[in-house]
């Protein structure tokens, strides 16, 4: 997003050169430039001790289609401490580890997206009210299943390398 009015107090704002960062949004009143704004969320490939990936299908919007567990990070949250809550939120499985492994950013959304590996101890699922199901699949399944091109299927192959 990029700003016409300054989120602080509402004045129209310029473009100003700011440094090597070329015309920037900025604020007269407030003497600040306002750096385009986007939502940063993670997105958990989540895998059992059988190299199992769990997909689920949310209650909401397009519910035929398996996806992440994915969710919008909240301040003062680190990338894994964000993705290790919305694993436990939506499925009640408790990540025993969860590390960084690629990041893309979701044009149509204005979304950087974080890619994980959740890793867990396959066990039922107690999903939130958010979701109709929660799956594991092999691999290869999960690459299959979810949409081709999609986000989560990249960051599916990043996991299955990173693995070795
Ligand atoms: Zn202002």
């Amino acid at each position: 997003m990029r700003f016409e009015y300054c989120p602080f107090c509402g004045k129209k704002t310029i473009l100003k050169e700011i440094g090597d960062e070329g015309q920037i949004p900025y604020c007269e009143d407030c003497a600040r430039p306002l750096f385009d704004m986007f939502s940063t969320c993670v997105l958990n490939v989540v895998v059992n001790e059988d190299n199992e990936v769990l997909l689920i299908r949310q209650s909401y919007g397009d519910t035929s289609r398996y996806v992440g567990v994915a969710g919008f990070m909240k301040i003062g949250e680190t990338p894994e401490e964000a993705g290790a809550r919305e694993v436990l939120e939506e499925t009640g499985l408790t990540a025993e580890s969860i590390r960084y492994i690629d990041s893309a950013f979701y044009d149509g959304r204005d979304q950087l997206m974080l890619g994980l590996l959740a890793r867990v101890k396959k066990a039922d699922c107690d999903i939130s009210g958010e979701l109709l199901e929660a799956k594991w699949f092999t691999f290869d399944d999960a690459v299959k299943t979810v949409r081709e091109g999609s986000i989560i299927q990249r960051f599916i192959i990043a996991a299955e390398k990173e693995m070795g």
